[in-house]
């Protein structure tokens, strides 16, 4: 998979799969893809986005993620005791400080700069608690880091599990607002953890958070070396994280994927009701819980109680009632 970041501030930029044009959503830098990049990306962006309408059989699912792994690139690295480790990957995307491999079993975390990064991550990964009556198994949503390897360079390579069906959310470009939808309410249970953990991932993004197209979950598996306590300094030292963070970023990321640059700017339109435009340029609740219900009734109102009790389990799973 080729990169297309932004030449600007090296963010993943959104693809407009009708226009063939990219907007980066942390800048507003907007870009024509050239006549390569053009049939390149609608290909692939047709795959992902095939992949969430996922009425397919499993066998059909297994033909369609294999041919999407056909163009799988492989990078190696050499550990100080002079082993070789071979990731062979789909996505490649840069962060400040390293880059995020995406294999088809395993997340690659390349931190260029020693340790420190990836040690923060595990530590505070390490310590994430569920509340008691967890039926969903939240743990599943969230990083399982299953190894590390320290590299003759002096970078370091951390390795996270993850499922074969989960894609990295930047992939499927812009999506429409049923999709958005379920996507949110996902990013709420997602935030209902933090909040009990009294965390802030600064970083909830299109680049940080996973999805699979086929059962409709998402999962936050990147930037834990940014995360922190409530009321901590942030990684940099700059500022005070606050949980309200957890909640701007879930509103920013909903508006990135309808294709808007913040949160403030989306607006109602033919495929975005009212109350989802709403609740997305909306002032975060004081918390995760009151934005989770708050979130539940704009959903009602978006889509319509009447019409969402008559529909399908799949449909209800799109809605995201399971
Ligand atoms: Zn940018």
């Amino acid at each position: 998979m080729k990169n297309l970041c932004c030449k600007n501030c090296a963010g993943t930029m959104i693809i407009n799969a009708s226009g063939m044009t990219a907007v980066c959503p942390y800048c507003g830098t907007r870009y024509t893809l050239n006549h390569e990049d053009t049939d390149y990306y609608k290909n692939f962006y047709q795959q992902m986005n095939r992949f969430l309408s996922g009425s397919e059989s499993d066998r059909e699912r297994q033909l369609k993620a294999d041919e999407l792994w056909e163009n799988a690139r492989q990078d190696a690295f050499v550990c100080t005791d002079g082993r070789s480790v071979d990731v062979k990957w789909m996505h490649k995307q840069p962060f400040r400080g390293g880059e995020m491999l995406v294999a088809r079993k395993n997340i690659v975390f390349h931190f260029f700069d020693g340790g420190a990064f990836a040690e923060r991550f595990r530590r505070t990964v390490s310590f994430l608690d569920y509340p008691s009556a967890d039926t969903r198994k939240l743990s599943q949503f969230f990083p399982n880091v299953i190894g590390g390897f320290e590299l003759m360079d002096g970078s370091c390579l951390l390795v996270v599990s993850k499922d074969m069906d989960e894609y990295p959310l930047s992939l499927f470009g812009q999506l429409g607002g049923r999709h958005v939808a379920w996507i949110i309410s996902r990013m709420e249970n997602l935030c209902c953890v933090l909040e009990y953990n009294s965390l802030v991932h600064p970083k909830i993004s299109i680049d940080t958070l996973f999805i699979n197209p086929y059962t409709h979950q998402a999962c936050l598996y990147g930037g834990w070396w940014e995360a922190a306590k409530n009321n901590s300094l942030s990684a940099d030292g700059s500022r005070v994280l606050t949980t309200a963070e957890n909640l701007t970023g879930l509103r920013n990321t909903a508006a990135n994927l309808l294709g808007y640059t913040s949160s403030k700017d989306v607006r109602a339109n033919e495929d975005v009701p009212k109350a989802l435009a709403d609740f997305i340029s909306s002032k975060p609740m004081s918390n995760a819980y009151d934005d989770f219900a708050y979130w539940d009734d704009m959903l009602i109102k978006a889509y319509g109680e009447r019409k969402f009790m008559n529909l399908s389990t799949s449909d209800g799973q799109i809605y995201g009632k399971e």
